[in-house]
């Protein structure tokens, strides 16, 4: 039989345990991001200091997204939002005004020498073009923003958060250096690609890898049929190897071309989401060493 002092021992002691779980969780600072590939860069610089949520999830198309009830309570119980900036989620100002919210919204970019998508697509007007995390040095500024925003919101965590980022920014450095090398082992005479939508500027840029692409830098409008006509005009006359599919977009576009051309389907890029954790890129790591493995088979096969 327990005694009345071994009971309140006991129930003091559970009570403590309780208490260190969701006071740990409660403790947590809560970052919101509008897509998966910020949402990785929160977790990688964040670490167990951060509880990080994200709008938009893996395989699924920012351009286009129809923000639902729940995600303005996200925001609203967010401390930090993280956004991607430049025209990305266009559908953002007007989430963040009905939640409510009065916590700081980053904007990723910042910092970056932002890339005018070429006109001749279907709007034709320079558009900017927002898929900056398509090169790693990039991702670096990124990854610096987010640190600095971190610290602002936790100061408390200063330490870890830079730690966190230092440890994160020398992955970057090194998957860089990966990206070039697989480059550089493909025949300069055949670093042509085709891809869906305009998502690889900024790699074509930092990389040396051409990308032409039947829709421009937003999966809003689709491919006009001048566009697609041109596009398979061109891979016939440079006799451009492979075209690639997309993870947020409909294939059969690129099927379409592959069949007119005689081009092959070289596989898929991820393009503006990460996959799930069974995928082929659930980080923003593995999304561009998948990416550049892609194309470097494609094109020396
Ligand atoms: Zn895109």
């Amino acid at each position: 039989m327990l005694t009345r002092r071994h009971l309140l021992t006991t129930t003091v002691g559970l009570a403590a345990l309780a208490a260190a779980g969701p006071a740990l969780a409660q403790d947590r600072l809560k970052v919101l991001a509008t897509f998966s590939i910020l949402g990785d860069f929160v977790k990688s610089i964040g670490g167990d200091r951060v509880d990080g949520s994200t709008l938009v999830g893996p395989n699924s198309d920012a351009h286009v997204y129809a923000p639902a009830p729940a995600d303005a309570k996200k925001v609203a119980d967010a401390k930090v939002v993280i956004t991607n900036g430049l025209g990305f989620e266009g559908w953002m100002s007007r989430l963040v005004r009905a939640s409510g919210s009065k916590a700081p919204i980053i904007v990723a970019t910042q910092g970056i020498t932002v890339r005018k998508a070429a006109g001749g697509h279907a709007h034709g007007h320079n558009d900017s073009d927002p898929h900056a995390w398509q090169s790693a040095a990039n991702a670096k500024v990124y990854a610096a923003n987010i640190r600095d925003a971190l610290i602002a919101a936790d100061p408390a965590g200063k330490d870890a958060y830079q730690a966190n980022a230092a440890a994160y920014l020398s992955k970057l450095d090194a998957l860089d250096a990966e990206v070039k090398a697989a480059v550089a082992a493909i025949p300069a005479d055949r670093r042509r690609v085709i891809s869906t939508h305009d998502a690889f500027g900024y790699f074509q840029q930092a990389y040396g890898i051409e990308f032409i692409a039947p829709q421009g830098v937003s999966t809003e409008a689709e491919a006009s049929a001048r566009d697609v006509a041109r596009i398979i005009a061109q891979i016939k006359r440079q006799k451009i190897p492979a075209v690639f599919i997309e993870n947020i977009s409909d294939p059969r576009l690129m099927q379409r071309i592959a069949q007119e051309t005689g081009a092959r389907i070289g596989g898929k890029l991820y393009s503006d989401a990460l996959t799930d954790e069974k995928g082929d890129a659930p980080t923003y790591i593995d999304l561009m060493r998948h990416n550049v493995r892609q194309i470097a088979t494609a094109l020396t096969i």
